[in-house]
This record gives C-alpha cells, structure tokens and sequence, in this order.
C-alpha cells in the first residue's frame, strides 16, 4: 500500500510518499518538503495570502519530485491524503483541490486528514508505538496534551488557554530582536545565558488541570526587558535562558498532570510523546525524556525533519486510516479550524 500525503495548511509545502509492507510496518519513500520561512521573514511572522500563493507555485512539483524519488507513478498509489485543516483558509485550499483532482483523475481514494491527528501518529511512523500514549503537541499554533487511544480516537487531557508554545518563543523572539522563527533563536541565545537571574513566574503551576497559559510569563519577560533596556548581547542570552527554563518547568508540571489523568480516560499508556516544531527544543526534549523515566515510560520524539509541518505524516494518517476503510468524497471541505480531541466525557471525532 502506498499513500501519497500533501501538506499545506501553514507555511511548509509538503509532499510525501508512505507505503507499508506485508506485516504493515511503515516505508517512507519520499518526504520532499519546502518551507516558506524566508517569504515571512521580514514580517515576524506568518502572512497567509503570501503563503496561499507560494503553496500554488511549489506543490505540483514536489509531488512530482516525491514520486520521482519513490520511483512511482500516479497509477501506484493506492491513495490521496492530504491536511483538509485545521489551518490557513488559502494554504489548505491549495493543497484540498490540487488532492481532489489528483484522486478524481487518478480514479483513488481521497483520505482528508486532520493535520494534528497527522502529529498526533507521526510516532507509529517512526517508532511502531502501540497505543494508547500520551501525546504532547506543541507547535506555532496548537498547545495540547492529549490521550492517543487509538485512529480516531482523542481525549484532550489538557491545553493552552491562550498563547501556543511555539507561539510564545516567536513573541518573545521578536520582543528582543531576534529572527523568525523564534523557538531556535532563543535556544541557540539560551546556550550561553544564566537562566537564574531574572525571577520569570511558572504559569498553572501545580494545577489540578493540564492547561497552559502562557502570556503573562510574555509579560513578565517583556517588564524584564523594558526595566533593563537598553539590552545588551548578555541580557537578550539570559532573558532567553530564563524563558526557555520558566517553559520547561511548565511543561514537564503539565506533562506530569496529565499523566496522573491518563489512566482513567486511557488506561496504561505505552508512552510519552512530544510533536509539533517545539519538540525540536533540545532542553525540552531532555526535561520530557527524564519525566517519562521516573514514570517507568519511553519517550519518542520524531527526528527533527518530522517534528515540523511534513507531508510524510499526512501520508501515514491517510494510510491508516484508509486501512480502517475511513476515506472520503470529493465534497469534503477545507477547514480553518477543526478540534480533533474532545475531553474526557464529550463524544470522540472521527469523522
Ligand atoms: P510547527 O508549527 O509545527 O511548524 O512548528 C513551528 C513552531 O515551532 C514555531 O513557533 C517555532 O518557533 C517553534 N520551534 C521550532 N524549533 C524550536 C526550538 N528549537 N525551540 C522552541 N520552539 C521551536
Ligand atoms: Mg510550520
């Protein structure tokens, strides 16, 4: 079986080919992906319509190159999947119809995909977890901890309740001048920094529930800033070193929240998970890594080239899907927002 995955709901175009062998086992063929950074660059930020447009010039291509590395053609595949949303109107909509046609004219079955259920599977991709695990995903745009029970199959333990992660390192970047995107600058200033010397609060610390808020940390880093100014190379190193390590203890505290949460939605989880691009943070990684040791658990985070927007993952969400007989017609549409994990008691997605 071979899927290909197209992905264009934010600023990366993707296109990916996945296939799985006799015994079912993932094989990624071909991830071809492009990232739109330096079009946005100049603005701090994502602007859609110049995402939308640049979508529209680089997807025919990278499918053709994608199947040009597999070796395949249109009449091998064995479907089209694509992320029909949650994201940018025009960026989904590119990748929804250049989908749609593929499958009309190639005569495949069209499998729309939610790109966070996409994050949310990319470790049974590179990792062969079972199910269930506990899920953080952590992107510019979503915050989310979440019981992985099976295809389909969500409970939302936890969530920000206003900035994303990522979100929060790309204000915080821009606010002291660095580049875009913000999450690797500020790791890269906090290498050197003394995360000690500014006192930055730890947002929901010790709550019951696992939300996140994370703006008047923002705040308290910008009072910093502002009491300080003009800065100099050494403040900006430790205003990032203090950041990075107000995030982290809010994370592994939230991680830690939801742990004690899973059992009674999930049962026994199989593991500790971390997607989205702000799984690429290398202490992150390590505080996520040694709170899944003390609870007896692995932890999987998908190399650095599948954290971040891929189509390889929509292929592998279209493939398992599709495997359970879950595809879709040529009137699906494209969605801007589409929650995919429900709390604890509220009725499951899986549509
Ligand atoms: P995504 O939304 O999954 O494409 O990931 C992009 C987001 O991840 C942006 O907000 C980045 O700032 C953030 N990000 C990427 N690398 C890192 C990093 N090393 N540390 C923290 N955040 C990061
Ligand atoms: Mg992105």
């Amino acid at each position: 079986m071979n899927i290909l995955g197209i992905e264009t709901t934010c600023d990366e175009t993707s296109a990916a080919i996945v296939g799985a062998n006799e015994d079912g086992a993932p094989v990624l063929r071909a991830n071809e992906v492009l990232s739109q950074i330096a079009e946005h660059a100049a603005y701090g930020g994502v602007v859609p319509e110049i995402a939308a447009r640049a979508h529209v010039e680089v997807l025919d291509r990278l499918i053709e190159r994608a199947l040009a590395k597999a070796g395949m053609r249109l009449a091998d595949l064995d479907g089209i999947a694509v992320a029909a949303g949650p994201g940018l109107i025009g960026g989904v909509l590119v990748g929804l119809v250049t989908a749609k046609t593929l499958a009309l004219v190639g005569r495949k079955p069209l499998i729309a995909v939610n790109h966070l259920e996409a994050h949310a599977l990319t470790a049974r991709l590179t990792d062969g977890l079972s199910f269930p695990y506990l899920l953080l995903l952590a992107s510019g745009g979503h915050t989310q901890l979440v019981a992985v029970k099976g295809v389909g199959q969500y409970v939302r333990l936890g969530g920000t309740i206003d900035d994303a992660i990522g979100e929060a390192f790309d204000k915080v970047a821009k606010l002291l001048g660095l580049g875009y995107p913000g999450g690797p600058e500020v790791e890269r200033m906090a290498e050197s920094g003394d995360p000690e010397r500014f006192a930055l609060p730890r947002p929901m610390l010790g709550r019951r529930e696992a939300d996140f808020s994370l703006s008047g940390l923002k705040t308290a880093l910008r009072v910093e800033a502002e009491r300080i100014a003009p800065l100099a190379e050494r403040d900006v190193a430790d205003l990032c070193a203090g950041f990075q390590a107000a995030i982290t203890d809010v994370v592994v505290d939230r991680a830690r929240v939801a742990l004690r949460s899973f059992a009674d939605v999930a049962g026994h989880p199989t593991a500790l998970v971390a997607a989205g691009g702000v799984a690429a943070n290398g202490p992150i990684r390590r505080a996520l890594a040694a709170l899944a040791g003390e609870a007896g658990l692995a932890f999987v985070a998908p190399p650095l080239d599948l954290c971040g927007d891929n189509g390889a993952m929509i292929a592998w969400a279209g493939l398992e899907r599709l495997r359970l007989g879950l595809v879709d017609d040529l009137t699906v549409p494209a969605r801007a927002r589409w929650p995919f994990a429900e709390r604890p008691g509220a009725a499951a997605v899986t549509g």
